[in-house]
């Protein structure tokens, strides 16, 4: 009989979380990389300007217009988005290399991107959906004009676009309120430790 042993290596789980912008998902998402340091965060490419303190390749891949047009046309996006003005993308090879290699991965990403994932068939069909949601749309709207990134027609987008993510929070899978960001952030890190 046939003694060699097969190693198949367990495929890792990837993680989607959305969220409106405004809902602390940046906070949330430090606090829980911290906890988590064996997860393999997705750094994503953008056609957006960097805000103070962003680094290319860091925060995002910073790209322009057309190259972010060239990587969708290569097939090289694992799902792709526009929101509130700029194109935001998963680069699809980092993603699927780490999942073959057994490693968990987090995508941040919005939740037209999201759907795109679990449609896409492929690592997204097994994606586990996580949505942080605010206590309430006023609050949102309150975080959101408090934290000042933003001028102001860019947080009557984001505000819009706020309305829109929160309509989709049923088709996620689980959902943790940002209430307080010590108790969401362990939320997420017992979800994702499970
Ligand atoms: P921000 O400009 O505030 O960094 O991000 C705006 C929105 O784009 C956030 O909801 C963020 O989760 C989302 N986003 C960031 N990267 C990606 C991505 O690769 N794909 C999609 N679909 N959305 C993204």
């Amino acid at each position: 009989s046939d003694a060699t042993i097969h190693h198949k290596a367990q495929r890792g789980r990837l993680f989607v979380l959305s969220g409106p912008s405004g809902v602390g998902k940046s906070t949330v998402l430090g606090l829980v990389r911290a906890q988590l340091p064996a997860l393999h965060y997705s750094i994503s490419a953008t056609t957006r300007q960097p805000r103070a303190g962003e680094r290319d390749g860091v925060h995002y891949h910073f790209v322009d217009t057309d190259t972010f047009a060239c990587l969708v046309q290569a097939g090289e996006m694992l799902e792709h988005a526009q929101f509130a003005g700029n194109f935001y993308g998963t680069p699809r090879t980092e993603v699927e290399s780490r999942l073959d290699a057994g490693q968990d991965v987090l995508l941040e990403i919005e939740v037209q991107g999201a759907r795109q994932v679990r449609a896409s068939g492929g690592v997204g069909s097994e994606a586990i959906l996580l949505f942080l949601a605010p206590p309430s749309f006023e609050e949102l709207a309150r975080r959101l004009t408090g934290r000042g990134t933003e001028d102001v027609a860019t947080r009557t987008a984001r505000l819009d676009a706020a309305r829109a993510e929160l309509a989709a929070e049923p088709e996620f899978d689980h959902t943790v309120v940002n209430t307080d960001v010590a108790v969401a952030t362990s939320a997420l890190v017992d979800l994702m430790s499970q």
